[in-house]
């Protein structure tokens, strides 16, 4: 038998879909990523870009408070046993997308842990098999596979992520670590333009390194860093090291000239990469519209409808703009909106 909704993915934009979806006895089925070495190295294990981060303070409900009992409630002990303890105010990452599984689970919606591998959508019910080789049909699907912040790939960089260094400057540029301090952005785009602008907020100095000798962002964002007297451009270097120690992170840069052999050091108490993300569409090429960029194309205006009917998009993995947990949950409740209406129509 087609399953009504299959939903592929596990961030917020996944559980939340599933969440809606279960409410209206549609019984929807996640496939919520495999564990493998692969995903760990992408950053793509089950519960997606959130779990890979501490502090959240900008997801709506959970103001600074002690959340100790209701995680021991509200989790079943047996993830709960295996979470680190809860040792900051207010919801960490992985907590959040832990609370958003089991809700989701609480009403009914099964979950799968492993990769879809492929997906057929030149018919109905659509087809789809996963990683260790299960074949899924289903009458609508709705694809929350996120994207992946693109990093240096360097050791030290490994190393200090979530101690100051970061993909992300709305999310953790307000976090103490960061205020009043010098901060490096690395990227030369019109998003690097933007983080190093909303981090001149809280720091001294953001120091904005790109490899070559002018900004690949826009004439009008290349203006405004020009522009802020907080923004200092450094030209034509690398990042060639993350400096730091255990007790404060973060600490610095060491850089490589693009155009001889000096190096220099800088002070900064957090580095931010802005050199793009990859969306997680590799196994839908050829299957969906994409944009340039390979993200799925919302093919209707404040619908989540993709190039093929009856398949939905929710997430990072169609929004290469605005990247919050929050707008992927808002689009997650959309894509299960539009899924059950279309079901409606197809008298599913
Ligand atoms: C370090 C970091 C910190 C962040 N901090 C914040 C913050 O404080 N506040 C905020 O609002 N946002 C934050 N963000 C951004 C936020 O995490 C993302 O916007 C949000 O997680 C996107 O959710 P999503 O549902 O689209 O998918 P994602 O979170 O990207 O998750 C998708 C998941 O789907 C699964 N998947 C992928 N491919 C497949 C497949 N083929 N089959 C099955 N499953 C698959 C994988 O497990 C993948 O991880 C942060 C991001 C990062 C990287």
């Amino acid at each position: 038998m087609a399953e009504k909704v299959l939903i592929i993915g596990s961030g917020p934009a996944a559980w939340t879909a599933a969440i809606y979806a279960a409410r209206a006895n549609l019984e929807p089925l996640v496939y919520e990523g495999a564990i493998t070495e692969d995903n760990q190295m992408n950053g793509t294990l089950p519960l997606g870009q959130l779990a890979l981060t501490t502090e959240v303070e900008n997801y709506p409900g959970f103001p600074a408070g002690n959340l100790e009992g209701y995680l021991d409630d509200s989790l079943h002990k047996s993830i709960r046993q295996f979470m680190a303890p809860h040792q900051k105010e207010g919801v960490s990452g992985p907590e959040l997308m832990e609370l958003m599984r089991q809700q989701a689970k609480n009403f009914g919606t099964r979950v799968v842990t492993d990769d879809i591998v492929d997906v057929d959508f030149g018919g109905r019910p659509f087809k789809v098999r996963a990683r260790g080789g299960d074949q899924v049909e289903a009458h609508s699907v709705i694809v929350a596979t996120g994207a992946r912040a693109n990093y240096l790939g360097l050791d030290s960089e490994e190393k200090y992520k979530n101690r100051g260094v970061s993909a992300c400057a709305v999310c953790d540029g307000a976090l103490p670590r960061f205020r009043n301090k010098p901060l490096v952005v690395v990227g030369g785009g019109d998003s690097a333009v933007e983080e190093a602008d909303y981090l001149s907020k809280f720091a001294t100095t953001v120091y904005m390194v790109h490899r070559r000798d002018q900004l690949r962002a826009s004439k009008i964002m290349a203006d405004r860093a020009m522009e802020n007297k907080k923004i200092e451009l450094v030209w034509n270097n690398t990042v060639d090291e993350v400096l730091g120690n255990d007790a404060d992170g973060v600490t610095g840069v060491r850089l490589q000239s693009t155009v001889d052999d000096s190096k220099q050091e800088l002070e900064a108490s957090g580095m931010f990469l802005a050199i793009g993300h990859t969306p997680n569409t590799a196994f839908l090429e050829g299957k969906l519209e994409m944009t340039p960029k390979r993200y799925i194309r919302w093919t209707v205006p404040f619908r989540t409808n993709t190039s093929v009917e009856g398949v939905f998009a929710a997430g990072d993995v169609a929004d290469d703009y605005y990247r919050q947990a929050v707008t992927a949950a808002g689009t997650g409740c959309m894509a299960a909106l539009d899924a059950e209406r279309w079901l409606a129509g197809q008298g599913i």
